[in-house]
């Protein structure tokens, strides 16, 4: 049986994995050299170079040959100790998916939640560090994607390293188009994942380690070895000098190097900036048709994605089909938890420029409008979104 073949969209707005920069898409098509070439030893040593500059830290990164989700389940299987105690802060659907990788390892997992909508606080986080000493490790999503809320991820590293604990961190969907610095939130492992705001197909993990948690997962016995979860296996694989513990995926590396370019070149503060303007334009443009924000506070709402409350008993599946058959337009829908409340619009690398928020915008008005739902003014919106984009273009 042949199918009709489905059309590509015309935008992919989406909140990963993005639409690919077009210089990352010629990073691609580069040669795939022999992980052994010299050529490629140089270049993967260089690639993790610029990585460690986009980090602005102080040691070498570990790329690790799959997609973020490895590494969330490769720091959680290393840096947790059997036995351990370990502080899972949950403000949403990965926050508290963290939680049962953790639970694997660990011999107690405490939780600490808020409404899927707010953002974890600082001092309720010192608190029960004060009232838990026993507690060893402590785990943070900055940016829980699926609601599209930031939490202040230096303030509760900083409470975090002041207790003398641990601190994993999530940045999968922040690092790159926000203000987010492995060091800067003192994350003892620090992940994040070209396949979001630097605008690479997914396939990597980048992560920074800090002395403390190397030492504890050298230290560790149960820190996985020989395995594609491990990380302390890939410690010195940035030397052009050390094998691989096994073959790194080549055509990946190839597009991050290109990603890398381009953001180093923009600079980091220039990029966070058009991340937050296309963001700024695309809440304004929401709210001025009519249309409700899923977090609770515009200044917990995210810089890289944009959460849509939607009217109550709307069929979510069916707004996102319609604004893809009428528009060609592609937006993200939420996850479990927030699954069928909302739909998320992504502003990650490429798609993160001013212009796309009102196509965003048009596109979620004009889909809601077109399903019957009343008072959407999709004019108001768009001319609210467009005077953001000018305000700031002067
Ligand atoms: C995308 C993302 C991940 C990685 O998960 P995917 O399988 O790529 O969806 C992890 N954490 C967060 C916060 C993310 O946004």
């Amino acid at each position: 049986m042949t199918r009709k073949p489905i059309p590509d969209p015309i935008f992919t707005l989406t909140t990963g994995p993005v639409d690919a920069y077009p210089a990352v898409l010629r990073g691609l098509s580069r040669p795939v050299l022999y992980d052994y070439d010299p050529a490629f030893l140089a270049f993967y040593e260089s690639v993790n170079d610029k990585v460690q500059r986009a980090f602005r830290t102080s040691t070498p990164p570990v790329i690790l040959q799959g997609e973020p989700v490895l590494a969330l389940e490769a720091a959680a299987a290393s840096l947790i100790a059997k036995g351990d105690v370990v502080l899972n802060l949950v403000s949403g659907v990965y926050g508290k998916g963290f939680g049962y990788w953790a639970a694997r390892h660990a011999g107690e997992v405490l939780e600490l939640a808020v409404p899927y909508n707010e953002a974890l606080d600082a001092d309720a986080v010192a608190e029960i560090l004060r009232k838990r000493p026993d507690i060893a490790v402590v785990s943070l999503c900055h940016h829980d994607t699926p609601s599209g809320t930031v939490n202040p991820a230096a303030a509760i590293g900083a409470t975090v390293r002041a207790a003398g604990k641990l601190l994993i961190v999530d940045a999968v969907s922040s690092f790159g188009g926000m203000d987010v610095l492995p060091e800067a939130v003192h994350a003892d492992i620090f992940i994040t994942g070209p396949n979001k705001c630097l605008g690479c197909p997914p396939g990597l993990s980048l992560v920074h380690v800090s002395g403390a948690a190397w030492k504890k997962m050298e230290a560790n016995p149960d820190a996985p070895r020989d395995s594609m979860l491990s990380i302390v296996d890939w410690r010195r694989a940035h030397e052009a000098t050390q094998p691989f513990p096994f073959t790194p995926s080549v055509s990946e590396i190839n597009a991050l190097d290109a990603a890398l370019d381009l953001y180093l070149a923009e600079g980091d503060e220039a990029v966070w900036a058009r991340h937050a303007h296309t963001a700024a334009a695309c809440r304004a443009g929401i709210l001025a048709a009519g249309l409700s924000l899923w977090p609770a506070r515009e200044e917990i709402a995210s810089p890289t994605c944009t959460a849509v409350r939607l009217p109550d008993g709307l069929d979510e599946a069916k707004l996102r089909g319609a604004i893809r058959d009428r528009y060609g337009v592609v937006v993200s829908s939420g996850r479990a938890e927030t699954l069928g409340k909302l739909v998320r619009i992504g502003h990650m690398g490429p798609t993160a420029r001013p212009i796309y928020s009102l196509v965003a915008v048009a596109a979620v008005a004009g889909g809601l409008q077109g399903l019957g739902v009343k008072g959407i003014d999709i004019g108001a919106g768009v001319s609210a979104a467009m005077r953001i984009i000018d305000t700031a273009a002067g």
